[in-house]
């Protein structure tokens, strides 16, 4: 065991890989239930806390009606883990071994073993590198990657809106933000979606929804948040701009699923692969909850629902085979 390792057990009941809304309420019943969880809260894979450190207002997790900014909730998820001893350590999980039992977890310099083992890490919502959409820039000021997590808010309120992909997720996107937007554009680079027919069919019938084809996002700007859209013709190189109240990146989620490296069973699109209804994967008395499971809901919620599934699912294991 080197120096740095000293303060940690090597051994533990369980470990909890991931902290954001689903680890964390993991922790909270996992360690309610004296299983001394450790969480490995990730440091190069993103803020601990998850996704909703990016975030400024919270408006739809129950429990704050006047709202809640996203690194509140998430101190406040991990204030309540640790009143009832949950470990933490600011450090990916670079690998893992589920052919063994204990299961094997190693950090870039840490190595621990545990009977039973969570997977929460999330799923990223990916991303273009459109001038005026970073961090810094209008990301989070108009330019977003979650419509039903920011759709509601007043800056998008009877404005243009421009909703970037053409998947199913693009369309469910478009069609949600009808309901705020005074119109929505989905610019698509290409002269037809990818989105299934039916929601291709649903999304075009709306009548405020319209396709800007074979066409891309240049350039987003704007004041205090966003006011304009610069869109690109890829086939005539004629760019145009218009009026914006929001941008939307629809084009997808990566699961953070790299460090398992084939060790449980994934679906094709990256995602864990769990038992229907359960927060089982493929190797017993390994759990996952949250986005890395989940890519139909993908909310705060959700994440934290299953995050309580997986600690009491995990407990109960540990308790069949005699392991507590
Ligand atoms: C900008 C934005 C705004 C949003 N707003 C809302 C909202 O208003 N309401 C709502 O309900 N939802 C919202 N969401 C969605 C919500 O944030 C997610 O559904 C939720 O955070 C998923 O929780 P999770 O615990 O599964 O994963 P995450 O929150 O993604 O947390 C996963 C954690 O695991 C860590 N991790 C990854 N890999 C490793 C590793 N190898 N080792 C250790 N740690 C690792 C990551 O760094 C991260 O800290 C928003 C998302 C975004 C991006």
């Amino acid at each position: 065991m080197n120096d740095k390792q000293k303060e940690y057990k090597s051994h533990h009941k369980l470990i909890i890989i991931g902290s954001g809304p689903a680890g964390y309420t993991a922790a909270i019943y996992a360690s309610r239930a004296d299983l001394e969880p450790l969480m490995l809260e990730g440091f190069f894979s993103g803020p601990a806390g998850g996704q909703l450190m990016t975030t400024t207002d919270v408006e739809n997790y129950p429990g704050f009606p006047k709202g809640v900014t996203g690194p509140e909730l998430m101190e406040a998820f991990r204030s309540q883990a640790e009143r009832f001893g949950t470990k933490f350590l600011l450090e990916d999980a670079t690998e893992v071994d589920f052919s063994s039992k204990p299961f094997k977890v190693n950090t870039s310099d840490k190595s621990f073993t545990a009977d039973s083992v969570i997977l929460s890490t999330g799923a990223n919502a990916k991303r273009l590198d459109i001038p005026g959409t970073r961090d810094g820039e209008f990301w989070q000021k108009g330019v977003t990657a979650c419509a039903v997590c920011d759709g509601a808010a007043p800056i998008f309120r009877d404005k243009d809106l421009f909703v970037i992909g053409g998947g199913d997720t693009a369309m469910e996107e478009a069609m949600f933000l009808t309901k705020f937007g005074k119109k929505v554009y989905i610019v698509h680079r290409r002269d037809e979606l990818r989105a299934s027919q039916i929601m291709q069919d649903r999304a075009l019938k709306n009548p405020k929804i319209e396709v800007i084809w074979d066409s891309v996002v240049v350039k987003v700007d704007g004041d205090k948040v966003v006011k304009s859209v610069t869109i690109k013709n890829v086939k005539t190189e004629k760019e145009t701009e218009h009026e914006a109240g929001g941008v939307f990146f629809a084009v997808g989620h990566e699961p953070n699923t790299k460090f398992l490296k084939g060790q449980l069973k994934l679906h094709d699109n990256g995602y864990i692969k769990v038992e229907p209804g359960t927060t089982k994967t493929s190797i017993e008395g390994v759990f996952a909850s949250g986005d890395v499971q989940d890519h139909v809901y993908r909310q705060a919620i959700t994440a934290a629902g299953t995050g309580c599934m997986a600690a009491l699912e995990s407990e109960r294991w540990l308790t069949e085979k005699g392991l507590i």
